[in-house]
């Protein structure tokens, strides 16, 4: 028999956004943080290159916020882009008064002064970072400062499965009361009801066949909120890195676009180099350029990879400036100071999401939304690079303010139903819902990839549907287990998807249809809105 527990807040997802909304928030309140797997384990763990801000002297605001705007493709939200750029120093100094140790470049006058990168679309150096492993960094520290917070109450291998929310009122609409939550451990479901609550849980690339994302990254936020009756735009806009290491156990490693940068070339399987005959950039043409060009010429030759070779390099070189890389690759067998290294595109980063206000609020009283899994109108159809930490860190401090403000004026919701498992069973045939998985990942890798078609998008969409039918079959007569759980959400983000690609008839930023291979610049450009009541309406969640 499941739990209840009572919290002021109740925070689903351990990252960059959720630990840090935990940790503003919990000098005045009492928290519950969930985390699905181990703490740590998250997008952020991962982030290898670092978070944009302005700290040069011969860097500006303004054009931190044009690069963002230009990136964007027409589709960021100016105000919310100002917003996180002006609040970027800020972040910053609080991730440095928590302990994360950024590289330094020396120090001036007595202060720090921290090293600096460049990355692609940024016109000068702004990237802070800790070495090659910048995101490691933040989440240890923040990991470090969760556990020792007396007002934190940490649940690891817990499964949030679905919001719990009030009918609609009279005047206004639903308000968030809680989840339910699986301990993934004890095979229990949890009542856990707090006055408010906030999504942090990350993106969606689970639901591609290559991914750089940890397996955590199935969606459970977004399908969560939609579910509970919240909007979400621009879910066709996602990110595929060029360079993921191809080998079965390096499911998601990435290799840096760094290795490009010094000089990687790219290969087809005959050794050649192919990228000059797409673009004049050859291989520094911007990440969505490779990645479009390498999935053609993937498909075009039938190869299940192609290659990326630094070895012309002296090796010295190659270990000082990619220790992580060169020692994963060792890992798995591949020495890049000798030979080239399999690779494949794979999706990275989700623009769209659940959506939200300037502070994280959704459209569900009580409830936010932050990071990854959020809409806010930062990135627009494309996401500038290490713009996403900023937006999980500016997005947390902004909605830490709101929540805080409003705490006060919440009561704790005293009939809460226990979850109802009187009507199901234990599954018999655990096969149906693996075999689900692989069926998913294919078809959305080969339909709803890189390059879509309006075909392509209605062969998707068709065997998605069957695929719903089976699993809520399976959801309403079985007892649900964490892998039942991420395929009924991953199945729904890839409704999602699919719904958004449909509705953007032409190609812009992220989004490249073969039946509309231009921007649509007859009209002004509009981001892609859905909203759960108008697609319940039509049978389709
Ligand atoms: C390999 C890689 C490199 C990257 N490099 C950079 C970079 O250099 N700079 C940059 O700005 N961005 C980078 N990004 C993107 C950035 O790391 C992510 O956008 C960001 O870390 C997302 O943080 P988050 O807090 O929203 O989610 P995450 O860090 O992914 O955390 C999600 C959390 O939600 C929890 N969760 C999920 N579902 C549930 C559920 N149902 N119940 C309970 N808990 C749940 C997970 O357990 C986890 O704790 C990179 C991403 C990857 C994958």
């Amino acid at each position: 028999m499941g739990r209840r527990f009572q919290h002021d807040i109740l925070i689903i997802g351990s990252g960059a956004a959720g630990l840090s909304l935990a940790l503003r928030l919990a000098p005045r309140t009492r928290i519950a943080l969930i985390a699905k797997g181990p703490l740590t384990e998250g997008a952020t763990l991962y982030a290898q290159g670092g978070i944009s801000v302005v700290l040069d002297e011969r860097d500006s605001i303004a054009s931190h916020i044009e690069d963002t705007l230009i990136a964007g493709a027409g589709l960021c939200d100016r105000e919310v882009v100002e917003h996180c750029v002006r609040h970027a120093r800020n972040c910053i100094q609080w991730l440095i008064d928590q302990g994360v140790p950024f590289t330094r470049a020396g120090s001036r006058n007595g202060h720090a002064d921290y090293h600096l990168t460049r990355e692609g679309g940024h016109s000068h150096r702004r990237i802070i970072h800790a070495a090659d492993a910048t995101g490691r960094a933040v989440e240890k520290t923040l990991e470090q400062q969760a556990r020792e917070h007396p007002n934190i109450e940490i649940f690891e291998h817990h499964l949030a499965i679905d919001l719990i929310t009030s009918d609609k009122q009279e005047r206004g609409g639903a308000r968030c009361l809680g989840a339910y939550i699986l301990d993934i451990r004890e095979q229990q479901i949890h009542v856990f009801c707090a006055r408010q609550t906030a999504l942090a849980t990350g993106g969606t690339g689970k639901v591609y066949l290559y991914t750089s994302n940890p397996d955590v990254a199935t969606g459970d936020g977004i399908a969560m909120a939609w579910r509970a009756g919240c909007r979400v735009a621009n879910m066709e806009f996602i990110q595929f890195h060029p360079t993921c290491l191809y080998h079965p156990q390096a499911k998601s490693f990435l290799i840096t676009e760094a290795v490009r940068g010094e000089g990687g070339r790219l290969l087809l399987p005959d050794g050649s180099r192919f990228m000059q005959r797409f673009d004049p950039r050859g291989e520094l043409a911007p990440r969505d350029i490779v990645a479009r060009t390498i999935d053609h010429e993937m498909k075009r030759l039938g190869a299940e990879c192609i290659y990326l070779d630094i070895s012309h390099q002296p090796a010295a070189f190659i270990k000082a400036h990619f220790p992580t890389v060169y020692a994963r690759c060792l890992e798995y067998g591949f020495d890049m100071t000798r030979e080239p290294l399999p690779v494949v595109p794979a999706a990275h980063y989700l623009c769209g999401g659940v959506i939200t206000n300037i502070n994280g609020k959704t459209d569900i009283e009580n409830l936010y939304a932050i990071g990854e899994m959020s809409y806010t109108g930062l990135h627009g159809a494309n996401r500038m690079a290490s713009n996403s930490l900023l937006e999980c860190l500016v997005f947390a401090e902004a909605a830490s303010h709101e929540m805080a403000q409003s705490l006060e004026r919440i009561s704790l919701a005293e009939k809460v139903p226990s979850w109802d498992e009187s009507q199901v069973t234990d599954s018999d045939e655990e096969v149906v819902v693996s075999h689900n998985w692989d069926e998913l990942r294919h078809f959305m890798w080969d339909y709803v990839g890189i390059v879509r078609s309006e075909k392509r998008l209605q062969h998707a969409l068709r065997r998605c549907q069957l695929l719903s039918q089976e699993i809520e079959d399976y959801y309403g007569n079985f007892r649900v287990t964490s892998d039942l759980i991420e395929l009924r959400n991953l199945v729904l983000i890839a409704k999602l998807i699919i719904h958004c690609a449909m509705t953007r008839r032409e190609s812009r930023g992220l989004h490249y249809t073969l039946d509309y291979p231009e921007p649509d610049n007859s009209r002004p450009p509009a981001i892609t809105v859905l909203d759960p009541t108008l697609h319940r309406a039509t049978g389709d969640s």
